[in-house]
């Protein structure tokens, strides 16, 4: 686009990462398509955009083909909570393949750069640790997460075919666990759980005993991360890691969520879903050199906003 602004198509757009994208993108000038179905998305999240002459929202399950004119493409859409992804696992393999192959061709066709939103889960329960972007990873083929694991890999595969077939522009992000603001209450990752259930006075769910770890950032740093990897130049494809690198238990998470709310729940120990991994922690070496990027927003202070976010919420 040589003038004017960037049209720029975020599919999954009122989901949690889709709507604090939304909002960048908007703020530094692009003119934003949201496109979403609503499966795990609410209107809410984007209720405070659609005022603004530049964002347009689409009801569309990315499962069909879509027909737009547009710059640049991310493509979020797909559940991510594992509760949600294993309610319909079809659909969560047909919204990764079938949504990668309808948007890859849309950026075929009008030869726009394309990013996917990848994942940390690609690697399964990883046997590297910290996590390398040359690890292929440990997946179950048959698992309840399969439908989300290898729906995604498929996508990456998709992505790098069109790349080397086609010529296409790509991006691939491995998002690793993200928190903050605008998780939906009933989301079901950790985070969200935890802290709503220590608003509630309700008992912290911990899957498992606890010791499993997991990496979380702050979604204002991923959503950083995503928009420099799209401004990168064109040798950037990736798959890059995105997350940050501070790994803790999940018993240590319950802990300091019970901490910062001041609340009384007791912990209780619920068993732990099947390959559910057992280790996460990225390796941002990449993200460090090729876009300059590295998270910024500490644990506790990401927390103490998504905290801020719930206790209003819930009120
Ligand atoms: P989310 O569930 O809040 O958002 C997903 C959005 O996609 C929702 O708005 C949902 O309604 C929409 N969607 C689902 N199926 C669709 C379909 N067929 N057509 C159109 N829209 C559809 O989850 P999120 O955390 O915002 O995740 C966004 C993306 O990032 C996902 O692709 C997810 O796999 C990836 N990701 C997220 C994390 C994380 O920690 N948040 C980690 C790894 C990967
Ligand atoms: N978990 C937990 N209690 C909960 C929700 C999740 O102990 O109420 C655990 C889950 O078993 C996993 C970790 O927290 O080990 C992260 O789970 P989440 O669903 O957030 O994402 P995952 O990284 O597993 O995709």
């Amino acid at each position: 686009m040589k003038y004017g602004r960037k049209r720029v198509l975020v599919t999954g757009g009122a989901g949690f990462l889709g709507s604090h994208l939304c909002e960048q993108l908007l703020a530094r000038g692009s003119d934003v398509l949201c496109v979403d179905n609503f499966y795990t998305g609410v209107k809410d999240n984007i209720a405070h955009l659609l005022g603004n002459p530049y964002f347009e929202l689409i009801r569309h399950d990315v499962t069909f083909p879509l027909y737009l004119e547009v710059d640049e493409i991310y493509n979020l859409a797909c559940p991510a909570s594992p509760v949600h992804y294993q309610r319909d696992p079809v659909q969560t393999t047909k919204t990764s393949v079938h949504g990668a192959i309808n948007m890859l061709g849309l950026a075929k066709r009008v030869k726009a750069k394309i990013f996917q939103a990848s994942t940390s889960e690609v690697y399964g329960d990883p046997e590297v640790h910290p996590q390398t972007e040359s690890y292929n990873g440990n997946v179950n083929p048959i698992g309840p997460r399969a439908c989300y694991d290898e729906g995604k890999r498929c996508a990456e595969t998709l992505f790098f075919d069109y790349h080397r077939q086609n010529g296409l522009r790509i991006r691939v992000a491995r998002i690793f666990n993200t928190y903050g603001p605008r998780m939906h209450p009933d989301d079901g990752r950790v985070v969200s759980n935890f802290i709503v259930q220590a608003l509630e006075g309700r008992p912290i769910t911990i899957y498992g005993d606890g010791s499993q770890t997991r990496s979380f950032c702050y979604v204002d740093d991923l959503i950083e991360g995503f928009i420099r990897l799209m401004d990168a130049p064109d040798d950037v494809t990736g798959p890059i890691n995105l997350g940050n690198p501070t790994e803790l238990t999940v018993g240590q998470l319950a802990e300091t969520v019970v901490a910062m709310t001041g609340a009384g729940s007791e912990i209780v120990y619920r068993p732990l879903p099947a390959d559910d991994p057992l280790q996460r922690q990225p390796d941002i070496s990449l993200a460090r050199k090729h876009l300059s990027w590295a998270p910024t927003v500490a644990l506790e202070n990401g927390l103490e906003r998504t905290i801020a976010y719930f206790r209003n919420r819930l009120d």
